[in-house]
């Protein structure tokens, strides 16, 4: 029962353990999958937000470039990059160095040169640009984007650009927060400078990643999927990808604690609806353990006492239901046969004379005392051969041992059922009969004379015996007493001329 009962836990514990590593698996596989797919499509989306701008920028330069002292038609233009769209947060039109329009109208800083380093990286490269993040005149962390202007000769005049403020509500933010924030998962954009550009925590927005091997990889323009530490010390599962057009970098990501949280609870639901039926598989082992062990046990507590006289029957009530419980106990009532034969054969000879067959003196004193404790009387005769020794010596012992058995039959042949009949020496029987007195017991024994002495042996010829008489409890309640007295009287019966039957006196 042990081994059946732990080969199912173990194998029970391994399904579950194999079938939350394999769910484990997958489910990291697609979540960073995922987080690539939505990395990559913000990139995708970023990056036409990006085009469209410089798009935007680029047609009104061309309306303004040749009229740039046209403060009104600036102003208009300025206004409605502003307000036509929400691409940008503030808009501005820079000539030779000195800002000539602003959206919203900044009346302050209009007319005023210019320099902060989104103006001098525009005014340096003279080409549409997407600026690194800065800080600008107004205390604003912006990104600026800025198309040139060039008048018909082609020199330089300075450039239309739009700022999107970093730290406000910006179209990028807006683009961004469409990302479902639930469960801890997060998106994040940097710039090229590895300043971050847009993160949920607003206070970070600004602040520099480093040692970030994810935004490392996004920002050298390759996209992929990593399990990465974030600055709090979680295990996130990432995707990334770059933006083409101003080289930032996008990382979608969700805490592998949250991701695997569905799955523990999936795991307890499991366990919760395999319980039951692990019950029943284990009520079962264990009943199939219980009949499986049942024949051995009882064969093995009868192994014990397989010469108990009952043992037989104890092995046939075996209840050996399968093929080798049975073959067992067929085994074992072979040989509990094959013993208790023996047992017999050998009770059998412990109780047998061997010459005549008939019982020994320890059978015999065995029955009388079985008759004695069922208070039968008896009476004993005690049967000698006259004058053997001369037999022995005329014929020889093996004519001797003839008479022996010749004797016997004669005995045997007058006896009745519950008569017993025993050779106790050498040539010296006892013929018992129960519920005999005295008087018939004579008879008896005077039939027994005549008959011998009448019969004719081939071999030896004719022999006689002496019968001494006794009976149980008459003669005496102890059965040696009762021998004595029946041995007493066989010595008169010899020392009175033999070929005779005489009853014993009782003392
Ligand atoms: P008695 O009339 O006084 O009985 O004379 P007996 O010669 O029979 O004397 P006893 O009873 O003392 O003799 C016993 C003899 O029986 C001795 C032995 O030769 C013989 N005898 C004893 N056992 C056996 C036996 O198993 N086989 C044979 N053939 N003879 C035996
Ligand atoms: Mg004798
Ligand atoms: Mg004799």
């Amino acid at each position: 029962m042990l081994l059946a009962f732990s080969t199912a836990m173990s194998t029970l514990i391994g399904s579950f353990y194999s079938t939350y590593q394999v769910q484990k698996e997958q489910l990291t596989a697609f979540t960073l999958r995922s987080n690539l797919a939505y990395a990559q499509k913000l990139a995708s989306a970023t990056d036409n937000f990006l085009e469209s701008a410089l798009q935007q920028l680029a047609y009104s330069a061309n309306v303004i470039e040749h009229q740039t002292d046209d403060l009104q038609l600036l102003n208009s233009e300025v206004t409605r990059l502003n307000l036509q769209t929400k691409s940008f947060n503030s808009v501005v039109v820079n000539v030779n160095g000195i800002l000539a329009a602003t959206s919203p109208h900044f009346a302050t800083i209009i007319g005023q040169p210019i320099n902060t380093p989104g103006a001098i990286e525009a005014t340096n490269e003279k080409r549409p640009l997407i600026s690194k993040p800065y800080m600008s005149a107004a205390g604003n962390l912006i990104v600026f984007i800025s198309h040139p202007l060039f008048d018909s000769g082609g020199s330089y005049l300075g450039y239309i650009g739009g700022s999107l403020y970093l730290k406000e509500k910006n179209i990028l933010n807006a683009l961004l927060e469409q990302h479902y924030h639930e469960g801890g998962s997060y998106l994040y954009v940097v710039s090229s400078n590895k300043r971050i550009l847009y993160h949920p925590d607003a206070h970070r927005i600004g602040s520099l990643v480093t040692d970030n091997a994810v935004v490392d990889a996004a920002l050298n323009g390759k996209k992929g999927t990593s399990q990465v530490l974030n600055s709090k010390n979680k295990t996130m599962l990432a995707g990334y990808a770059p933006v083409a057009s101003s080289g930032w970098g996008i990382v979608a990501q969700r805490p592998l604690k949250v991701t695997l949280s569905s799955l523990d609870v999936l795991t307890i639901e499991v366990v919760k609806r395999t319980i039951p039926m692990a019950l029943i598989t284990f009520i079962l082992i264990g009943l199939f353990a219980h009949f499986i062990a049942r024949p051995l046990k009882r064969l093995a507590e009868n192994a014990d006492t397989l010469d108990d006289p009952q043992s037989l029957e104890k092995l046939k009530a075996v209840k050996s239901w399968y093929f080798e419980s049975h073959r067992l106990k067929m085994a074992m009532l072979k040989g509990v046969n094959i013993l208790q034969m023996q047992i017999g054969q050998l009770r059998h000879d412990a109780q047998t004379d061997p010459l005549t067959n008939t019982h020994n003196r320890r059978s015999l004193n065995g029955l009388l005392n079985q008759l004695m404790f069922k208070q039968t009387p008896f009476a004993i005769l005690e049967i000698d051969i006259d004058f053997f020794k001369r037999v022995n010596d005329t014929f020889g012992h093996d004519k001797g041992d003839e008479a022996l058995v010749y004797l016997t039959n004669i005995i045997k042949k007058l006896s009745r059922k519950d008569d017993i009949v025993a050779r106790i020496g050498g040539e010296e029987f006892v013929l018992v009969l129960p519920n005999e007195d005295i008087k018939s017991a004579y008879t008896i024994a005077e039939r027994l004379r005549t008959t011998v002495e009448s019969s004719k042996i081939d071999t030896i010829g004719h022999i006689t015996i002496s019968i001494g008489i006794a009976t149980w409890p008459d003669h005496s309640n102890d059965i040696d007493q009762v021998y004595k007295c029946a041995d007493k009287a066989l010595y008169y019966a010899k020392n009175h001329g033999r070929n005779r039957c005489v009853i014993a006196d009782v003392n």
